[in-house]
This record gives C-alpha cells, structure tokens and sequence, in this order.
C-alpha cells in the first residue's frame, strides 16, 4: 500500500489532549486543536483547520474523558475532514516515559506496549494515557496500524553518561529495578537545540547549549556537541526546578518528617508534592505564572514564589556552566514561562558575569512577541554567549520523529 505523507500527531497529558495533522516536508500545519479541562465540568474542544481562519469550539457543561474526547475528535473533526484525514500515512504519539527499555523513537507493536506500559510505574499521571491514545488509534484506525509511531519525553537523555544518571543510592536499585535519571521534555530540548543550531549556522552535533523549558512543568538541559549530558528531571518529572505545582528538589528526609511525625499518608505525600507544591505551593493562590507576575509588586507570596523559581533557575544555569569545557553557544528560554516573561529571563541571567559576559539587553528582553511569529529572538547586549528565546513545538517534533521512521 503506498501511504500519504502527512502525519496525525496525538498527544494525550493528563487532563488536556492536543493533535494535529502535519506536513513536515512543507513545515505545514493542515489541522491542530485542544481539547482541555477533561475530566472537569467545563472541557471544552478547540480546533482550525489551514484553510479556514474560522477557530471552532465545543463547549460540553459535563466531564469528558479521554476516551469519549478522542471518539469526538475522529466523527466530529478526522472524519468530517476526509479529504486530509485520507492522507496521513503515520501517526505520532508522545509518550513521557520510556523506561529502561526504550532508548528511541520506536514504531508501535505488543511489545512496545507492553514496555510503555512497564515504564508506568515511573510516570503513573502520564503513561497509561499515553497508552490510551495509542490503543484508540490502533483500535481505530486500522489501516494505519503499522503506521504507529511513540516518540518518548525520555529519548534525548540517554546519551548521558552514568555519572549524571545515577544516584548515590545502592547500585542495586538501579541495576534490579532501573531505578535512575531519565530526564523529561527531551523532545522540546532537542527540538529547540536544532532551532538554535540552524539559527546559529553551527552543526548540530557541535552544538553547545544550555536548554531552559519553562513551562507547568519545567526542565534544564546541558547540550555538548548535541547530546544531553545532564538535565533537571530525574526518575520521574518532579525532581529538579521549582514548577506549577511540583516541588522540584526537595531534601527526601521531609518525606520522612510528613510521614513520621505528621502522619500523612504515602498517597497524600505524593499528591502534596506533584499538585500543591511549587509556584501554587509557595504562593497559596495560584500555579499559573501569568496571574503571580502580574501580582508581583503587590503580592508578597506571589514575589516569593517567582523569585524563589528564578534562584533556582540561576543555581542549575550556573552549575552547568561547569559542565560546558568553556564552550557554550547559547543559552536557550522556551515554554510558555521562558518565551513570554521577561522577568524570569532578566532574574535568572543576573550577576552571572563571574563566567563570562552574559547580558540581557532589556529592551529585546521586554519586547512581546507571539508565540504562533515562530521567530528566534536574541536578547543578549554585548555579551560574549547569545541568549535566545525560541518557541517550541513538541507536536511538530514529533511529527518530524515519526515521519523519519517511514520516509
Ligand atoms: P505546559 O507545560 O502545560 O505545556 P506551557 O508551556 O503552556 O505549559 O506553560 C504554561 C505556563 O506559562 C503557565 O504558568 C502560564 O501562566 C505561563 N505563561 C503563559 N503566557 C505567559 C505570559 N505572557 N507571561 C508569563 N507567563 C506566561
């Protein structure tokens, strides 16, 4: 069977769903829509099409789950867009975790499956609906069912070497059961690495940079020669960086103190440091950065929170200055926090002269751009190290991921 050239990229997070249908040979974007707040009285189904400016929505006043969304998406939208949904040849899933077995982007049969679903026990909010996805599209989408592509968060980092996966824990746990840094966001890293290496008119494989993914979820890579050589994230997306509501690195001994002398549960504590710490955690109002900016100055929890996340921001930039050998091209602001605040860019590059001119010009800084412009910005002013914002694109990385496999 000959098969068309576009590619139907299926991300299923926790409580939204984005896909898209896209030609990467043409860098064209034929289809991309939201579907948010599953599970929540209010979801609600975003989408466009190219040839139309016309933004449709759904709005549904009742829980929608993951299952019912993704029915939705293929009678209301894939289906009643024939003409494109009979030209995609592969489709893309992202996939957060995947485990110890699965180093690369891989095309989808049993036994992916059943590592993906393995690899849960590492990523229980994300994996099993990853899966889920991957199961509709195999259930429904029959002609396409060798055509099948996971594209893991995971697959960038396994070029680190073990002095920056593993912990100083008995190597037992991480030789029995795996138990090791596997970092998060690998494709927005990689993907924005090749932006800047373009942009750079550098190669990729000698590329230095120094990653910074902003967003509810945050993460910070150390690029050498294009490839990972430590990032924030760890076993699983909570170590590292202060986030919307993840706690990022925390002393493990006040695990203990909660569950000892508070007497919280295993559950409760997990629960505590994935959805109540971080921004919403120190602020006690909200994990969305837009609403603590704008409260900065009047706010003081909202202050202490931003500029709690900005100090440990700087902390990881300035150790993986130290892991740069002195070579670094650039230094990387993406997601919705590092394209959009300015004030996270200018306080996390203070005083960092120590390594070299490092300066943030405040008027390139300040200036707001759209995040749909597509543009790369350099906002450094007489400084020895470009400091660039550049949007990413996880669905037409993936994408581009998946639709190598074939063509
Ligand atoms: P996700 O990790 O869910 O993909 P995003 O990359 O979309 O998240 O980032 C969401 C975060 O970006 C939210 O905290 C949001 O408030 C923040 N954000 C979006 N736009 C702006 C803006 N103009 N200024 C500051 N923060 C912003």
């Amino acid at each position: 069977m000959k098969y068309d050239k576009l590619v139907l990229v299926l991300n299923c997070g926790s409580s939204s769903l984005k896909f898209s249908i896209i030609d990467t040979v043409e860098k064209k974007v034929y289809l991309s829509g939201l579907a948010e707040r599953l599970y929540l009285k209010d979801t609600r189904l975003i989408w466009s099409t190219s040839h139309s400016s016309k933004k449709n929505i759904i709005l549904f006043n009742k829980e929608i789950d993951h299952n019912e969304i993704l029915k939705i998406i293929k009678k209301e939208i894939l289906f009643k867009n024939k003409e494109l949904f009979n030209r995609i040849g592969v489709i893309g899933h992202r996939v957060v975790h995947g485990g110890r077995y699965i180093k690369k982007t891989t095309i989808i049969d049993k036994k992916v499956i059943s590592h993906i679903h393995e690899a849960s026990i590492f990523s229980p909010l994300h994996n099993p609906i990853n899966l889920l996805g991957i199961n509709f599209s195999l259930e429904n989408f029959p002609k396409l069912y060798k055509r099948n592509v996971a594209v893991f968060d995971t697959s960038f980092f396994y070029s680190m070497k073990e002095k920056s996966y593993l912990y100083a824990i008995p190597y037992s746990l991480y030789n029995d059961y795996g138990i090791r840094k596997y970092g998060a966001h690998g494709t927005s890293h990689k993907y924005v690495c090749m932006k800047a290496s373009t942009f750079l008119k550098k190669p990729f494989s000698n590329i230095n940079i120094i990653s910074c993914h902003l967003g509810n979820g945050s993460s910070i890579s150390a690029i050498k020669n294009g490839i990972c050589v430590d990032t924030s994230m760890g076993l699983t997306p909570l170590e590292g960086l202060v986030m919307g509501t993840r706690s990022g690195d925390i002393d493990p001994s006040i695990i203990f103190f909660m569950y000892e002398k508070l007497h919280y549960t295993i559950k409760e504590i997990n629960e505590l440091l994935i959805n109540k710490s971080g921004l919403l955690g120190l602020s006690q109002s909200t994990s969305d950065f837009r609403d603590l900016e704008l409260n900065y100055y009047s706010d003081e929890r909202a202050k202490l929170a931003i500029d709690i996340f900005c100090f440990r921001l700087r902390k990881y930039i300035s150790s993986y200055f130290s892991l740069m050998d002195g070579e670094l091209d650039g230094i990387v602001f993406t997601g919705g926090i590092g394209e959009n605040s300015s004030l996270v860019r200018e306080k996390s590059l203070k005083n960092l002269s120590w390594f070299g001119n490092i300066f943030v010009d405040y008027k390139k800084n300040n200036n707001s751009f759209k995040k749909n412009d597509n543009l790369i910005i350099d906002i450094s002013k007489n400084s020895n190290v470009p400091i660039l914002v550049i949007p990413t694109d996880e669905e037409f990385a993936i994408a581009k991921e998946s639709f190598s496999l074939f063509f």
